[in-house]
């Protein structure tokens, strides 16, 4: 019997019942004859609301003080399930993230991980402990500070820890069955996956999937860890997410392709519908039409750090010679990024500043779409069967993406769903937990 590395998201652990209910799961598997290693989020909502309590102290909070305070979330989850772990009468000891040897560049809010030393967690282990870890935060290489990975970063954590122990498998423990062809809290009729390859899961996740983060997923392929996203509230096989279909799958895939009365999804030439509201988006009124002007604005933005997704820009008005360049970015960085571009107006010299933070982004995912002329039309007779205004548009090769305003998100996730037959006839997607936020 193997190594597993288990990671439980807020909504699994979010208050003592849910600590308790993880601890016997996790009992469970190390009595099955596996060596355990958990990584624990912050319970339910702690991380949103140490942020709203930050930005009442502070709208722009220091980098490493936001990461201290935030990094306090899931200290308190992986202290409390070491000790329901023991209270069932088996070794457990938790670990922060420096502790267990998750070394991160310095990036604060955002780190990278640049190495794993898991030194310790070996140690508990090979001393018959169940090693509990501190989703979400490392310490930095050079400055030997607290830092943290980005949100939902403990995901990235588990298969970065699976890594470096050479685990079997790297289980994410959620509050639904598994990665479905759309999110289950917005479409009633998703369907379940019983697999997906890394790339068409990367495509999902960088376009709002949150089920599992990007970077999670990116480096699950790097190493070529296999991930099997379930719910820690049924015991039901959950979705893998791996460069090749497990072969394991075969029969028990006949089965649930039979129950879920529908065509194998993952032979499909959409794989799902993702969307994002955590987006906003900023407008450069009146940027002079000449050359450098984009690449200033974003030198600007690039040097405060902040990763910028889509772009567009209007066609200048032949009487002013002037252009808007709008660009979307996390709404986290909003503020940051409107006073990187004030401060350089003069030197742009661009109009004024538009903020909106009414977004919402929908992507369509698949790798069939490259060879399928007809899926863009679909999908935009989709969005206007359904009254819902494009402002932004953006395409990869196998990804269409477009911003409307944020209301019409829900309805045009449906829209989209159903136009591309990949609503389920059976049984409606259980949500068991979480709020979504
Ligand atoms: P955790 O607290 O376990 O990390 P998250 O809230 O980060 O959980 O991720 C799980 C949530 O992801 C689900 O509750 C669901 O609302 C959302 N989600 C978005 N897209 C999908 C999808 N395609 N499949 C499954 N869940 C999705
Ligand atoms: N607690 C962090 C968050 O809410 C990290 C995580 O849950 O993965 O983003
Ligand atoms: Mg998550």
């Amino acid at each position: 019997m193997g190594l597993v590395v288990q990671k439980y998201g807020g909504s699994s652990v979010a208050d003592a019942e849910g600590i308790k209910r993880v601890a016997r799961r996790i009992v469970d598997t190390k009595k099955r004859g596996h060596q355990v290693v958990v990584v624990v989020s912050a319970m339910g909502d702690t991380t949103d609301e140490l942020i709203d309590l930050a930005e009442q102290v502070s709208p722009i909070p220091a980098g490493r003080e936001f990461d201290m305070l935030l990094t306090a979330g899931e200290r308190i989850s992986m202290a409390l399930l070491a000790m329901a772990i023991k209270n069932l009468g088996h070794e457990a000891q938790s670990f922060t993230g420096s502790q267990a040897g998750v070394i991160t560049d310095s990036v604060h809010n955002k780190a990278r991980i640049i190495d794993v030393t898991p030194g310790r967690i070996r140690t508990a282990l090979d001393e018959g402990n169940i090693a509990i870890v501190a989703g979400f935060q490392g310490v930095s290489q050079d400055k030997k500070d607290i830092t943290t990975l980005g949100r939902g970063g403990s995901d990235t954590t588990a298969v970065a820890l699976a890594a470096a122990l050479d685990a079997e498998v790297c289980e994410i423990y959620t509050d639904v069955d598994g990665v479905f062809t759309a999110d289950p809290r917005v479409v009633k009729k998703a369907r379940k996956m019983d697999w997906i390859a890394f790339e068409d899961m990367l495509e999902l996740a960088s376009s709002g999937s949150k089920v599992l983060l990007h970077r999670c997923v990116e480096y699950a392929r790097r190493y070529n860890i296999p991930i099997h996203v379930r719910s820690s509230f049924s015991g039901l096989p959950g979705t893998w997410v791996s460069s090749e279909r497990p072969a394991s799958l075969a029969s028990r895939d006949h089965v649930s392709q039979g129950s879920q009365g529908g065509s194998p999804v993952e032979q499909a030439i959409i794989s799902g519908v993702s969307h994002d509201t955590s987006e906003a988006k900023i407008t450069v009124v009146g940027v002079p039409d000449k050359p450098g002007e984009a690449a200033t604005i974003f030198r600007a933005v690039a040097d405060a750090e902040i990763n910028i997704d889509m772009i567009v820009q209007n066609v200048s008005a032949a009487a002013t010679a002037l252009t808007d360049i709008s660009f979307t970015l996390p709404k986290s960085e909003g503020h940051k990024a409107m006073e990187a571009l004030s401060r350089a107006q003069t030197v742009i010299g661009f109009d004024s500043l538009r903020y909106d933070d009414q977004i919402g982004k929908i992507s369509l995912v698949g790798a069939g779409m490259k060879t399928n002329p007809g899926v863009t039309a679909t999908f935009f007779e989709a969005l206007s069967n359904a009254g819902v205004n494009i402002e932004l548009i953006s395409t990869s090769e196998i990804r269409i993406s477009v911003v409307t305003r944020a209301d019409d998100v829900n309805s045009a996730v449906q829209a989209v769903h159903s136009a591309f037959g990949l609503d389920s006839d059976s049984d409606e997607a259980v949500v068991y937990g979480g709020t979504g936020r």
